[in-house]
């Protein structure tokens, strides 16, 4: 049974003491994010004088964080050595890779960005809604190329998914390469990889992989991945086959290419776009002005003069695919919507899979737009979605591409993860040359690159949030307490003691939030009532002094008790003693 917790304790031990220093010619990875979790990737390495950062992303909240707006890897273990700090790698554009960036550039002595260029400019852009912090250097690279970035060369090669340059690398140390892959799937088609595929890795022809950290997130699904030409097929025969219907076509805006494919085929199909999702227009200018997107100017129309289009004229790209109350198609599903009105003639597009915990809201979302009459399109009936994370058996094949001598899986829950090193021992790798990591794992590669070793201490990792604009450490005592105030709502007892006559002045006043609904509830309160007079004056009568604390500690776990006992329920309860 959960206890509500009185107060907050606030940890003074210093995390990061017990870290025994780094040796030289020791390769050190840290994972400060993405190993437990999917979001907040956040890998480390560490090398002599320099640490390279790679990626810093944000999760949004979860279930079990409400009241925060962000989650971000807890950098502490930098910030006490931001001197060694050579840069930040960031191998791609989404918000699970660059989210931390504003909130801990400051804190760590503004180190430089080296990213390629459509991630370059999604970054500036973000950091100009950040007038307070400062920008960093951005360093533009390309796939195939090799800098110097402190003292090792780093290599970088790109990567198929779902925004444009996407790229891993590989940090090259007299021992090895550290590769790290970033989020990556393949092309193929039915399983026969594309030559381009083998071009990318026909690098490690030539670089040794030491140790390869690599994407976790579909590992555990069978075979291979739809591909995104084939949902780029599909969205073609959609636009021919619903040609006299009006298109509403809900995904994510971080599908930036599938969205640039969409814009394509409304202009060969001859018809307008309504982009609805301040996100997806974001990005699709930065396509726009990179030269990833060529349409016609006036391809992109505003809502409000779509209605002066035909049915057949027209295409919705809209946001909310996973049922987000606020959303555009939320909207439209709740006829609330300010310029659409679906009706019979509609075809829904829902291109996008349902996020395990999103199950609920996108149900509630087909059925209501169901009830409007439109047909609705999703990935369990046509190729209109496909992740951009490889499968089992594109996993297999880059492990026997890259070939490295040890392995860390990241990015995933801790099960993918597991499923991951699986993989990798399948391919060939003993057992002890693999590294399940945990959130804020140390691990070394010592001996000049021969073995690999766990360290039991862990880099600081109290969980770190934004709210609003600022980022704080957050003690789970206070996520608990939010989570009881949601759960079991909250109880308040004023007791004023007239200390001369040692009793209660009146009688206790009573307020509840999200517990009991205090009028039919009157039986109950009398018996709180009467149960904090005893306690006030039976502590009043035992000694001379007031001592409030005491007063106070024993009505919270006596009325904590009482109410557990008769409603089964526990409120956070919160005791106010005034003296008068
Ligand atoms: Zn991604
Ligand atoms: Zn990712």
């Amino acid at each position: 049974m959960k206890r509500a917790v009185f107060s907050d304790r606030v940890r003074t031990q210093k995390e990061d003491d017990i870290i025994p220093p780094l040796e030289k010619d020791t390769v050190r990875i840290l994972t400060l994010g993405g190993v437990e979790e999917i979001g907040r990737n956040m890998t480390v390495v560490e090398f002599n004088d320099d640490i390279w950062i790679v990626d810093a992303g944000f999760m949004f909240r979860e279930d079990d964080t409400p009241g925060v707006d962000y989650i971000l890897p807890n950098t502490k273990y930098l910030e006490n050595r931001k001197e060694k700090i050579r840069g930040i790698i960031i191998t791609h554009g989404h918000l699970d890779h660059t989210g931390a960036l504003p909130y801990i550039t400051d804190s760590l002595g503004v180190p430089p960005i080296y990213t390629r260029e459509f991630t370059a400019v999604m970054i500036k852009k973000r950091y100009a809604e950040f007038p307070e912090v400062k920008t960093p250097e951005i360093h533009v690279v390309d796939a195939g190329e090799e800098i110097k970035i402190g003292s090792l060369p780093v290599r970088f090669f790109g990567t198929t998914h779902t925004i444009p340059d996407s790229m891993g690398l590989i940090i090259k140390t007299p021992f090895g390469g550290v590769v790290i892959t970033g989020d990556i799937k393949l092309d193929h088609e039915d399983g026969v990889v594309f030559k381009k595929e083998y071009d990318t890795f026909s690098i490690f022809k030539e670089e040794k992989a030491l140790v390869m950290l690599m994407d976790s997130t579909n590992v555990s699904r069978p075979g291979w991945s739809i591909p995104e030409h084939k949902v780029a097929e599909t969205f073609e025969k959609m636009f021919q086959k619903y040609k006299n219907n009006r298109m509403i076509i809900g995904t994510f805006a971080s599908q930036v290419e599938r969205v640039i494919k969409i814009m394509e085929f409304a202009e060969k199909y001859g018809r307008k776009v309504v982009i609805d999702g301040r996100s997806m227009i974001n990005n699709l200018n930065i396509a726009k002005e990179l030269g990833y997107l060529k349409i016609k100017k006036d391809t992109i129309i505003p809502a409000e003069i779509a209605h002066e289009y035909p049915d057949s004229k027209i295409v919705f790209l809209a946001t909310g695919a996973q049922g987000d109350e606020y959303a555009s198609l939320m909207r439209m599903a709740n006829k609330t919507h300010k310029y659409v009105t679906l009706k019979e003639s509609d075809v829904v597009i829902l291109s996008s899979s349902v996020i395990p915990g999103n199950e609920r809201p996108v149900q509630k979302l087909k059925d209501k737009i169901a009830r409007q009459g439109p047909s609705i399109v999703t990935y369990e009936t046509s190729d209109v979605h496909a992740s951009g994370h490889g499968n089992r058996e594109e996993t297999l094949w880059i492990h026997r591409q890259v070939r490295p001598k040890f392995f860390i899986p990241h990015h995933g829950y801790y099960y993918m993860l597991r499923v991951h090193a699986d993989i990798a021992q399948e391919v060939g790798l003993p057992k002890e040359n693999v590294v399940l990591p945990d959130t804020g794992s140390i691990i070394e590669i010592r001996d000049k690159g021969s073995k690999i070793v766990h360290l039991p201490e862990k880099a600081p990792r109290t969980t770190r949030i934004v709210e609003g604009k600022v980022v704080k450490d957050i003690q789970t005592a206070v996520l608990a307490d939010r989570q009881l105030l949601a759960q079991e709502g909250i109880f308040v007892v004023v007791a004023t003691i007239n200390v001369k006559e040692g009793r209660l002045k009146k009688s206790p006043d009573i307020i509840s939030r999200g517990f009991i609904y205090l009028r039919e509830s009157q039986e109950l309160l009398g018996q709180v009532r009467l149960l904090v007079k005893k306690i006030v004056e039976s502590k009043l009568r035992r000694s001379v002094q007031v001592n409030v604390d005491e007063i106070k500690q024993e009505l919270h776990d006596s009325i904590a008790d009482f109410l557990l006992q008769q409603t089964h329920k526990t409120p956070i309860v919160i005791p106010v003693v005034v003296l008068v």
